[in-house]
């Protein structure tokens, strides 16, 4: 596709190749911000990429390079994302300054990215996520309005739809083995989610974040039987995957 050179200095080495994409949204009032914010040495932060509303794809950092986009974050006990990731920041204001729907041009050339990062690297659907996701506590993007399921259409990334939804709803308060085989089941999924049986403020802050990639309709932190069945049809698909 074709790539704008837009280099960023904020970088540093990687370890070892990546093996995980994260998308973010950019959270800011215009893209031109974003980018400029991106590239600025005194912000200490980066992405890989940047893809514009009208469907234009900036360059940042080279992919061979660490960039800094995911802050204080966790998946499946590691702690180093920016390290094991490439960063796609996607243009859109976010909930804090009028969060829009994706534009079709932009959302199209971001699975043309995805699928072009994963012709370099080998990176498991499982591991395609939000930046809310590593980062439940802290961020919310790229948030409820990112097409994740058109995203898993298309090849790049994990989405389940069972029919089933059993079970009584588990929310805020509640304790016993319901909850902690929730905390349990989000923990292998990935999420820093330890079992304790106890559904506390942290529980309820990711499974909401587990709701805005996963059951969008809905994102509310309460462990409905639609949002727990998707929950086990993902671990299923991610066991898969492996
Ligand atoms: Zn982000």
């Amino acid at each position: 596709m074709n790539l704008i050179p837009a280099p960023s200095p904020n970088f540093g080495p990687r370890p070892a190749p990546p093996d995980m994409i994260v998308l973010h949204y950019t959270g800011m009032r215009t893209g031109e911000a974003a980018l400029a914010r991106l590239r600025d040495p005194a912000a200490q932060v980066s992405a890989h990429y940047l893809v514009e509303e009208d469907g234009r794809v900036f360059s940042l950092v080279a992919e061979e390079r660490r960039a800094w986009h995911a802050g204080r974050s966790f998946w499946k006990g590691a702690t180093d994302i920016n390290a094991a990731s490439v960063g796609v920041e996607i243009v859109n204001p976010g909930h804090e300054f009028g969060y829009r729907p994706f534009p079709d041009a932009q959302i199209a050339a971001v699975i043309e990215l995805v699928a072009e990062i994963r012709t370099r690297w080998t990176i498991p659907d499982a591991r395609i996520l939000a930046h809310s996701d590593v980062a439940p506590a802290r961020k919310e993007d790229p948030g409820e309005l990112f097409p994740w399921r058109r995203l898993a259409e298309e090849g790049h990334g994990l989405w389940a739809e069972p029919a089933a939804a059993p079970g009584a709803p588990l929310k805020p308060g509640d304790d016993g083995p319901g909850v902690f085989a929730l905390q349990a089941g989000l923990t292998r999924l990935g999420y820093d989610s330890p079992p304790s049986g106890q559904y506390d403020e942290p529980t309820a802050t990711i499974v909401r974040a587990f709701q805005r990639h996963w059951r969008p309709a809905k994102v509310d932190g309460h462990a409905d039987g639609e949002t727990r069945a998707r929950l086990i049809a993902l671990l299923r698909l991610a066991a898969a995957d492996a």
